[in-house]
């Protein structure tokens, strides 16, 4: 494996709800497809007459209660993730409404009900597996095969690690980050940033500006969230539980356990924002977007953060998520839920040692401590809608975070006996082992205990 080289604003991306890997990728993909075909020969393009696009593994068994075939279909029709308006999917709820897809020359109708859902079980290499073919008659024109490989990030049939600059400092691991920390005598947050303008070639000012955007959005899913009631999208008719909360916690005055049901509320109300196909911050998927944003509304409402700790939190916390990523995975259809509100949950922990001003070695043993108590947890959304369990998971996997940093914070740094690098290994090995049917695939655990009552 070579050094990590992914951008902070790739692992933290801005995009519609609720499952990165069933909506942003598949809308990247979408975007990307017809990219292609308007650049293929003019004769090509005119001459197509259908288009065929096919759902594999989990975004088959899943992709209709996440959203997938309306997030192609924005995709298709030219939005991308980071700039499409919040509700942007609602007009395509109606899924036998045809829109005209421009091939460039050409107007091709099609439905969101034309996507088709092919099988779960399947050889290709990655369960998040989309094959997109135009045609003319029987006769394939053009064909891609995209994967959707967890936190919204895309692959392709070919794909190589795009050309970028070399990290400052590079690493693969917790021990070569503390390494450089110590030869280099420089702060976690630091190191991260030269690596950011490093590999992406954005000026300082461009990072800090990119990472207040992220902190808006963030901000802006928590307070959308906690003071809109309702019933959540989808046939489970599960109700918002965000505005309850947060007005119990208001009526404690934030006090006692007062604060810790704010912590929930903020939580509840990210989540539930994804949930409704709202604009969220993926951290590190869409799945764990609510951890992250009530760890840094409390941080900056209740704990006083300025703007610059709420900065330098973002960049340690997307350090976690690197490694999470890099050594193991992100995706629940990989690993379980381990993988996406457990490493939310480590870098919501990372984020609020960091942004308190503690020391290196409290952040790393925050993480791994929130990391460590979510191993070996399954994804079994019930109905294949990120709703149960996955909201109320939020909110435990922000408590959680918050209570790995005060344990973490308390103690000695030399009590702690793992370190992140180990947590990481089993958490890999963990999800290398777990059943097929707890990946995101809504065929065993909750998912089905909930259908059979
Ligand atoms: S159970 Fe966890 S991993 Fe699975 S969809 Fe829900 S949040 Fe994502």
């Amino acid at each position: 494996m070579s050094a990590i080289a992914t951008s902070v604003f790739e692992l933290l991306k801005i995009g519609p709800g609720p499952s990165s890997s069933h909506t942003i990728g598949p809308m990247r993909a979408g975007f990307d497809f017809l990219e292609h075909v308007r650049q293929l020969p003019e004769s090509d393009r005119l001459g197509a007459d259908a288009l065929e696009i096919r759902l594999f593994g989990s975004l088959s068994a899943t992709g209709g209660g996440h959203g997938t075939p309306r997030a192609i279909m924005a995709g298709l029709l030219g939005q991308q993730p980071d700039t499409c308006l919040p509700n942007a999917l609602e007009q395509f709820d109606d899924a036998t409404r045809s829109f005209d897809l421009d091939l460039g020359g050409k107007a091709l109708s099609y439905r969101t009900c034309d996507i088709i859902f092919d099988a779960v079980q399947h050889d290709y290499p990655h369960s998040n597996t989309m094959v997109f073919r135009l045609l003319k008659g029987n006769r394939t024109i053009f064909e891609r095969m995209y994967f959707s490989v967890g936190g919204g990030f895309l692959r392709w049939e070919g794909w190589e690690e795009p050309v970028r600059g070399r990290p400052a400092y590079p690493y693969e691991s917790m021990a070569q980050v503390k390494e450089h920390l110590r030869t280099h005598s420089m702060r976690l947050h630091e190191l991260l940033l030269a690596n950011e303008q490093s590999i992406t070639g954005m000026t300082e000012e461009q990072i800090w500006n990119g990472l207040d955007r992220i902190t808006e959005v963030m901000e802006g899913a928590v307070e959308t969230g906690i003071v809109t009631e309702g019933v959540l999208p989808g046939p489970i008719g599960l109700q918002r539980k965000a505005p309850v909360m947060y007005r119990r916690a208001k009526s404690e005055y934030f006090q006692g356990s007062g604060f810790l049901k704010a912590l929930n509320a903020y939580a509840l109300a990210a989540s539930e924002e994804n949930a409704a196909g709202h604009c969220v911050v993926t951290a590190p998927t869409c799945g764990g977007a609510g951890v992250l944003p009530a760890i840094l509304y409390t941080v900056k409402r209740h704990m006083g953060a300025s703007p610059e700790e709420i900065r330098q939190g973002l960049l340690a916390a997307a350090c976690f998520g690197f490694l999470a990523k890099h050594n193991a995975s992100i995706s629940g259809a990989e690993v379980g839920c381990q993988g996406e509100v457990g490493v939310a949950s480590a870098m919501g922990a990372a984020f609020l040692a960091y942004a308190r001003g503690y020391r290196f070695q409290v952040t790393e043993n925050a993480a791994e401590i929130a990391m460590e108590h979510h191993l070996g947890l399954t994804c079994d959304p019930v109905g294949g809608y990120v709703q149960i369990p996955c909201i109320e998971r939020n909110a435990m996997g922000a408590v959680k975070a918050f209570n790995a940093y005060l344990i973490a914070s308390t103690l000695d740094e030399s009590y702690q006996k793992v370190d992140f690098d180990k947590v990481i290994k089993a958490m890999a090995q963990t999800g290398h082992d777990m059943s097929r049917k707890y990946k995101e695939t809504s065929l065993a655990g909750l998912a089905m205990s909930m259908t059979e009552c």
